[in-house]
């Protein structure tokens, strides 16, 4: 591998000739903004960025990149926990300008760039009353969250977001561009409904659009601590049960005066469901209903809002610039002894910000054959994760320790595999584990399609001896 420290001027000038976005090295204005990741705890400094205005300067970089040697990092969103996105010493692709979505109300189908973000998606969607299966913050990638797989608020009633994709164009490692769909290069196609971005760089997402909103019914309910174990118990009875059309996130956190909870809970430990449902808001009125029935909660604001609020109604708590630490499991059942574990780890003693469920499994996820794409989850309950955020990076062992120690003691209660979306930089020998039986067929697709492992900073799929 080439030191990429070492570039002649006249390489990197002849490279610039050859981009129609800019090329940036260290002290550029827009360096540092292309570099920087969701996750504070990463902190990469590739020498040359590319930033990429469409396909042809996609082409280039990964050709570039080849002819040289350089390692290649490969940036969406750049919300990846682990920072897959950045690398030092190397070269960044940032796709953050190809961020065009295009929506056909007709075909009910979106063309979306390989650097959009979900709030770009959802706006160019709603104005039509379109949307389908995406993530809860709006600054999240649609690529790398929709190569992984995809959860979200729609996904009971519509699938994964991946689920959605009907074709993708795809820069491969040897610099060409590949269509893939249920018609052209299956096995691709396939392999990139949770694969991750192992086989190239997309380009051009197509997805199927459903019509939602523009209002749907959501919020949040909470509640006290003390009443924690026995509302995660109904929560789970009731999502056993539910229709499609209600998803429901639950996590425990800290109430603030943000929140608008009274002083004495300000740092103290409260538990929160958030349902939302992707139908009529009468009928939604009715089904919710029992949920917010239960026990006695601090505060209800399940109400009418925009789709589009619902997509960024966490934004502020998940905002960039924090110091972040991750640890995911499936699970298939939720046991009352797994629950008193998870109740008991979350007193307010405990140093976390936010320990959740992504959503609940089931409904439209649990349906198509179960071999139809490379994400290997269908039959799982649910995704549970231990999400530790903080500022101070003296305290960094203290938050990393305690979410370890809590994953630890899950891990009696939780099923085999883990959602490749949610592996922290530390997870790397999970990657087997995120794919399951399907994991030797994807080693083969990535010796098919990258054989020499260029695209490596993702999690990584080793191609087949
Ligand atoms: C605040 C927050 C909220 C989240 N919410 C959800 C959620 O609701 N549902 C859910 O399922 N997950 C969620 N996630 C997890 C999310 O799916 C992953 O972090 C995902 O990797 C983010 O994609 P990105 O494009 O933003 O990331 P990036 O860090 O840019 O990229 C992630 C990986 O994909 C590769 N990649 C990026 N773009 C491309 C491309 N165009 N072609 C090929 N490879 C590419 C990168 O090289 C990297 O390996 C969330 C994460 C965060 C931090």
């Amino acid at each position: 591998m080439a030191a990429t420290t070492d570039l002649e001027t006249s390489t990197v000038e002849s490279f610039r000739d050859q981009l129609r976005g800019e090329v940036l090295q260290p002290g550029d204005e827009g360096y540092d903004e292309a570099r920087t990741v969701w996750n504070a705890m990463i902190d990469k400094e590739p020498t040359l960025v590319a930033k990429c205005e469409g396909t042809a300067d996609v082409i280039r970089a990964v050709n570039f990149a080849r002819e040289l040697g350089l390692l290649t990092a490969v940036k969406g969103g750049g919300h990846n926990i682990a920072g897959k996105a950045v690398c030092d010493d190397g070269l960044l692709i940032d796709l953050s300008a190809i961020n065009n979505v295009r929506v056909d109300p007709d075909s009910q189908t979106a063309r979306v760039g390989g650097g959009a973000t979900w709030g770009e998606f959802d706006h160019e969607a709603q104005a039509f009353g379109l949307a389908t299966t995406g993530g809860i913050v709006s600054s999240t990638g649609v690529a790398g969250l929709t190569l992984g797989g995809g959860l979200g608020h729609l996904d009971r009633k519509y699938g994964l977001a991946s689920d959605n994709l009907r074709s993708v164009e795809i820069v491969t490692a040897d610099g060409e561009l590949v269509h893939a769909s249920e018609d052209e290069n299956r096995d691709l196609f396939w392999g990139v409904r949770g694969g991750g971005g192992n086989f190239g760089i997309v380009t051009s997402f197509e997805f199927d659009l459903h019509e939602v909103g523009p209002e749907v019914l959501a919020g949040p309910i909470i509640y006290r601590y003390e009443d924690a174990a026995d509302v995660f118990r109904f929560y789970r009875d009731f999502m056993r049960e539910a229709r499609d059309e209600i998803q429901c996130y639950a996590f425990f956190s800290k109430g603030s005066a943000e929140l608008g909870l009274p002083e004495s809970l300000h740092g103290e430990t409260i538990f929160v469901l958030f349902p939302s449902y992707a139908g009529e808001i009468d009928e939604g009125s009715e089904v919710l209903a029992p949920l917010q029935n239960f026990g006695d909660p601090i505060a209800d604001a399940v109400q009418p809002m925009p789709y589009t609020a619902l997509q960024s109604f966490v934004d502020d708590r998940w905002e960039e610039g924090a110091r972040n630490y991750w640890k995911s499991r499936f699970f298939d059942e939720l046991t009352d002894e797994a629950i008193d574990t998870i109740v008991e780890y979350c007193d307010s003693s405990a140093p976390f910000t936010s320990v959740f469920t992504d959503g609940w499994l089931g409904g439209a996820i649990s349906r198509p054959d179960h071999d139809a794409t490379a994400f290997p989850h269908r039959d799982k309950a649910f995704s549970f994760t231990i999400g530790m955020r903080w500022q101070d990076p003296t305290r960094d062992d203290e938050h990393i320790a305690w979410a370890r120690d809590f994953h630890e003691a899950l891990e009696p209660y939780a099923s085999d595999g883990v959602y490749v979306n949610l592996l922290d930089r530390d997870d790397s020998k999970r990657v087997p584990d995120a794919y399951g039986e399907r994991y030797d067929r994807l080693r083969e697709l990535k010796r098919e399609w990258d054989p020499e492992n260029r695209f490596r900073l993702n999690q990584n799929i080793e191609p087949a001896e």
